[in-house]
């Protein structure tokens, strides 16, 4: 069984990549670990070049996402954490996906829809392909199982939908050459909504500041924000999930994630709070109290960039192993070089 799962070295990581996704790396991990499995993460620095972004940066960001892994918890002699532009057999294999992809699912995409509208300047073609990227991410790994937020489900499905096609089309004979993954998501903070806007997700490259609590943020930064949060003004006000209550519900998915309740003991435990005061000021506690460890282990490892590049080149080295011979097979498949 392999658990396989990427990360954007765009910005800065937020809580709701914390909560949604790095997390259950840590424990997607230590499960592995513990049955003999294999854990694979991947910081995809080749899809931070889809928006625009500045060459400069993007190995220091690549660094601090590293550094973040890390510090959550990420142990390299436990799984395999890698960089994804050390790995060429993964853009190979994403342009042999782009046979069995339709034009149409991709322009379906809504994280397409989404980044190309906030592109001031280009709409790359790198952003219309980011889900075939993605897929051969996962796919050159034969991964079993993908954890990931809310958000990606519809990336999950197409990339589903990829390797059953390109398995019909150049298997045969129900020869499974990719392996159909699953995705896994979070049952609590799935998709965790900006403090500002809450119809939309916490996001690395687009929100706002003020919105988006970051992990590397100072605990007076994380209560000003929480402190700040849009909620509503429901007189009297009212601590309960609903439709109609974007901010509050986000706010109880916080907590409720934070302090391993689940929402629905989260409002029964708030029942008698006054105002939504006592809602944001128990938020920022629990995420401060989750959040600092990590922040101060963050500190430690991330000015050591020569031990974070050879964490990652071991890891590279552990990850062209086995996309390697995953590459050789679709392309003797596909017809593509000599004859194997
Ligand atoms: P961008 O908005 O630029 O795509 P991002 O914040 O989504 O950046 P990614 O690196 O693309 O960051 O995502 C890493 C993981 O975090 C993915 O598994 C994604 O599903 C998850 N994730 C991202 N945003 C949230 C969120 N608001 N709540 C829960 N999980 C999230
Ligand atoms: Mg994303």
């Amino acid at each position: 069984m392999r658990v396989y799962s990427g990360i954007q070295p765009t910005g800065r990581k937020h809580l709701g990549n914390y909560l949604g996704a790095i997390r259950h790396y840590v424990t997607g991990q230590e499960q592995a670990w513990a049955t003999g499995d294999e854990a694979i993460f991947c910081v995809v620095d080749l899809h931070a070049t889809t928006v625009a972004y500045d060459p400069a940066e993007l190995r220091d960001r690549t660094y601090d996402t590293v550094a973040i892994l890390l510090a959550a918890g990420l142990d390299p002699a436990k799984s395999i954490l890698y960089r994804q532009g050390d790995v060429p057999e993964v853009p190979e294999l994403t342009w042999l996906l782009t046979s069995v992809t339709a034009h149409g699912d991709l322009n379906r995409m809504h994280q397409f829809k989404e980044k190309s509208a906030q592109q001031r300047e280009l709409v790359s073609a790198g952003l219309f392909l980011y889900p075939v990227l993605m897929a051969a991410d996962v796919l050159a790994f034969r991964a079993d199982r993908v954890p990931v937020g809310d958000d990606q489900r519809q990336h999950i499905e197409l990339m589903r939908d990829i390797a059953e096609r390109f398995n019909t089309r150049f298997g045969g004979e129900g020869r499974e050459i990719l392996r159909v993954p699953e995705g896994v998501y979070p049952t609590v903070a799935a998709r965790i909504m900006d403090l500002q806007q809450p119809e939309k997700k916490m996001s690395t490259s687009s929100g706002s500041i003020e919105g988006t609590v970051y992990v590397l943020d100072e605990p007076k930064a994380v209560e000003k924000k929480l402190k700040r949060a849009v909620t509503d003004s429901a007189n009297p006000p009212e601590i309960r999930r609903g439709p109609d209550k974007a901010g509050v519900s986000n706010l109880i998915d916080i907590l409720a994630a934070t302090t391993d309740r689940t929402p629905d003991e989260v409002e029964a435990d708030l029942a008698g709070a006054r105002g939504y005061g006592d809602l944001k000021v128990a938020a920022a506690d629990a995420v401060n109290a989750l959040l600092a460890p990590i922040r101060e282990r963050y500190a430690d490892l991330r000015g050591d960039e020569a031990a974070i590049e050879s964490a990652l080149a071991i890891g590279a080295e552990k990850a062209r192993a086995i996309a390697a011979p995953v590459l050789a097979e679709a392309r003797e498949a596909m017809g593509v070089g000599p004859r194997a």
